[in-house]
């Protein structure tokens, strides 16, 4: 049984266990211990028995940890892809690529944490006056299983480097990358008690995590329905949140964009993934005039791409996450259709035999539906896609922004004027023009409305794990 870490310790004294299931062919991973309240506990106490310490580290050093927890991925980020591709099924490829964007996660803190300053205010009066920025002491990290690897740094790196101690819960689905994070962590030299890593429930140990007294500061990723009951917990404590939440992202063609740059960016954009990416561009908004070339062509690509096995030489598109999610993806299809809509490509299961017995499901194209429709309203956080068309740009905007979500959007056209029109407003905290997906951790990210409060990522990431104290030194007689 694969163990959680508390105070430097490999526990497995589990109240409970994890099953992982790889979602490719439903065979076993392995089981993994899960926390329960009094490790919650454990973890508290022993990360507010080491918090002060590493506060007190001058950030060239701590940055010197941090910097060697970067190395410590990179030399394992094959494990590390794996471990997520077993556990979620993204393809082999997307795994890899996520490992290393961990370890430059941390590279970049490091370098922030050993650079950024605090700050001398103008004086307005005879006195010295400066911010200091100090970390709240505990911070717990509660992450999603889609994309664990890089979600993970983005939290623990700029946490860590902002001189707090992290006990960090990952999804009950994807625990394996924060276990082997925690083994980095121990062999970077970082303190023990410093990072914890507690797998188990939302419901248990998760609620358990944002409840207890001693944890000051809660960095969230997830659904909006769990961000909201996290949001209520922290009100009643008082305590500073970072919410990372759900999307349902227009991606918006004109009639004058580059047709085939913007097929292929759109097929990507939701079907990358298995389209369980929160910025996945679920509603795709085409200029009437183009809207069947463009939906033929969308609907071709979907029909093209290479669904297999994730570690499958080529393979585009792997299964779901997990069983249970394909029902429900499943149901917002039979929705989709319900309500009127056309299915153009997938629809369905694939008829591979050697796929028949993961949690597949094709990549679909739905077309015929308004943006009322319930498909367009909800997160799917699945592979598929819901085209519509749009008369000119203030109807684009007006259905663009008509949603509850605002994490992300994108759009295709030759008119620099008009792409900076529309992006100005768009109600998204991250707009894409003539590209998508384009992801910096140098660039803050985070959403509008429901999709989020706070931004991750960037110098202001760190930020998000301090206060700031002002100090007055007088200079008077
Ligand atoms: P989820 O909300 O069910 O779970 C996310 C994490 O929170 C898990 O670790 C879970 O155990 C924990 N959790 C659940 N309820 C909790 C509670 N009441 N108290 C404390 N912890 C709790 O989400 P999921 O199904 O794992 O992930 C999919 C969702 O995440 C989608 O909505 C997706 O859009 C969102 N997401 C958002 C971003 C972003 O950056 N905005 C990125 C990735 C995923």
């Amino acid at each position: 049984m694969k163990p959680m870490l508390i105070g430097g310790e490999w526990r497995t004294d589990a109240d409970d266990v994890i099953v992982s299931v790889n979602p490719a062919d439903g065979r076993t991973n392995h089981e993994v211990a899960a926390a329960g309240v009094r490790h919650v506990g454990a973890a508290v106490e022993a990360a507010a028995a080491a918090a002060g310490a590493w506060r007190d580290m001058l950030p060239h050093k701590r940055a010197r940890v941090l910097a060697k927890i970067a190395d410590g991925i990179e030399a394992r980020s094959e494990q590390f892809a794996r471990l997520q591709m077993i556990e979620n099924g993204k393809v082999l490829a997307e795994c890899r690529t996520q490992a290393a964007s961990a370890a430059a996660t941390f590279r970049y803190y490091a370098a922030v944490c050993e650079t950024l300053g605090d700050d001398v205010n103008p004086a307005r009066g005879p006195y010295l006056s400066m911010t200091l920025h100090e970390p709240y002491g505990v911070v717990a990290a509660i992450t999603p299983w889609n994309s664990p690897l890089t979600m993970e740094a983005q939290k623990v790196a700029p946490a860590l480097a902002a001189g707090n101690a992290v006990i960090l819960k990952p999804s009950e689905v994807t625990p394996s990358g924060a276990i082997a994070l925690g083994e980095v962590a121990l062999e970077a030299g970082l303190p023990p008690g410093l990072l914890s890593i507690l797998p188990g429930t939302g419901a248990v140990a998760g609620d358990a995590l944002v409840r207890h007294p001693g944890v000051k500061c809660v960095s969230f990723t997830g659904g909006t329905g769990s961000g909201r009951r996290i949001a209520a917990i922290a009100a009643e404590k008082l305590m500073p949140v970072a919410l990372e939440l759900g999307g349902k992202s227009p991606h918006i063609v004109f009639a004058d964009a580059d047709i085939d740059a913007a097929v292929a960016s759109v097929a990507d954009g939701i079907f990358e993934g298995t389209g369980q990416s929160c910025v996945a561009g679920s509603r795709l908004f085409v200029e009437r005039r183009i809207h069947d070339r463009v939906l033929a062509l969308v609907a071709e690509r979907a029909r093209r791409l290479r669904l297999d096995l994730p570690d499958a030489p080529g393979a585009q598109v792997g299964p779901l996450a997990t069983f249970a999610h394909r029902v429900r993806v499943e149901q917002c299809i039979e929705t989709a259709r319900a309500e009127g809509g056309r299915i153009v490509a997938g629809g369905g299961r694939p008829g591979d035999a050697h796929l028949a017995a993961g949690a597949f499901c094709l990549p679909t194209v739905v077309a015929g539906l308004t943006n009322d429709a319930t498909v367009c309203r909800q997160e799917i956080f699945g592979p598929v896609l819901c085209v519509l068309p749009f008369d000119d740009e203030d109807d684009l905007v007006r259905q663009s922004n008509d949603s509850v979500y605002g994490l992300a959007a994108g759009l295709w056209t030759a008119d620099f004027r008009r792409a900076w029109r529309v992006a100005r407003r768009l109600e998204a905290g991250t707009v894409w023009i003539n590209t998508y997906k384009q992801l910096s951790i140098a660039a803050p990210f985070g959403g509008y409305k429901d999709s989020g409060l706070g931004r991750e990522k960037g110098i202001g990431g760190l930020r998000l794990y301090q206060q700031a104290k002002s100090l007055y030194l007088g200079l008077g007689g």
